[in-house]
């Protein structure tokens, strides 16, 4: 048996369109684009790759993104203020802070004064509880991107058995709550599971998110199951996930290919994020 692929390239371009033609409504109506500002703290190379593409994907939407560039000796006041400021710009919609940030600054520090209704990757508690409380929130990118996917190929949820591997609060646990809101049976598994393949095996949906490369294999998976791959790991010959795609196309039923499955997926629901958070801010 080889499995199906749930690709993300296809899925993101039809969402891709949906949005541009959302922009430019909006922006007819409204007079301006909806715009992101991304923070990005330091000279971290690979930040500044992935902070190069979404400004092209932004450009190419029609929509604004506005990098601001901390030295890496950043206070955490100067941070904060930072912050304060992009909440209080109105031509700002939404805010992402590139993480992780070089010490002594933290995550919490961003928290502590991002504006829930500009945090567009949903990082802040507030958007956590809300999510947890199935109400509406911005959920983090990267999980809504692998919810996206299922449904956009048909993947049942409801009913099923769900593994989510992983408990991160940006991709593991909102994953977990969005399967669960769409009435999965739902186990999160970590690193201290007992056997985990004996769980997996269990799972008509498993959602890797790891980091660590190959970790899942066949032998792990049920026949048929639907495999959601989250994991960037760059290895010498590219990028591999956390799911051994060798072994595991012959036991899944769909599965995500790495690079080009639920990665690309996650720089679309920036955007789509960015839109709603523009929509909102003219409700108020
Ligand atoms: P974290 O390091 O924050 O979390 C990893 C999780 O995996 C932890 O909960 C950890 O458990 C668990 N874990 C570690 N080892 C094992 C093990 N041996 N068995 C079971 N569970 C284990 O990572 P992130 O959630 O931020 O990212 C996960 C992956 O997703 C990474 O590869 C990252 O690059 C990728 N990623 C992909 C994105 C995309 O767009 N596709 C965006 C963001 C991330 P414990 O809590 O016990 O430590």
């Amino acid at each position: 048996m080889s499995a199906q692929l749930l690709e993300g390239k296809p899925a993101a371009e039809k969402m891709r369109a949906e949005i541009y033609a959302e922009v430019a409504a909006f922006k007819d109506r409204h007079s301006f684009a909806p715009s992101l500002a991304v923070v990005l703290v330091g000279e971290d190379p690979a930040s500044k790759v992935y902070v190069k593409r979404i400004s092209k994907s932004f450009a190419d939407a029609g929509m604004g993104c506005n990098e601001v560039v901390l030295p890496a000796d950043t206070t955490p006041e100067r941070l904060q203020a930072e912050i304060v400021a992009l909440n209080g710009d109105p031509k700002v919609s939404g805010i992402i802070v590139q993480l992780p940030l070089p010490a002594p600054l933290t995550e919490k520090m961003v928290t502590d004064v991002l504006s829930p209704d500009k945090d567009v990757d949903g990082i802040t508690p507030m958007n956590a509880g809300l999510l947890m409380q199935g109400l509406p929130c911005f959920v983090p990118n990267t999980p809504a991107g692998g919810l996206e996917l299922l449904k956009r190929n048909g993947i049942e949820i409801k009913g099923k058995n769900a593994v989510v591997v992983g408990r991160s609060n940006i991709v593991g646990k909102p994953m977990a709550m969005l399967l669960l809101h769409e009435h999965a049976t739902v186990t999160i598994c970590h690193s201290r599971t007992r056997d985990l393949g004996a769980v997996c095996r269990e799972a008509d949906i498993v959602c890797a998110a790891i980091g660590k490369a190959n970790m899942i294999k066949g032998d792990m998976l049920k026949p048929g199951a639907a495999v959601v791959d989250f994991g960037i790991n760059p290895q010498e010959k590219g990028i591999v996930g956390d799911v051994e795609f060798s072994s595991a196309k012959e036991v899944a039923g769909w599965i995500t290919p790495v690079p080009g499955g639920t990665g690309v997926m996650t720089n679309v629901m920036l955007l789509a994020n960015t839109l709603a958070a523009a929509k909102r801010a003219l409700e108020k």
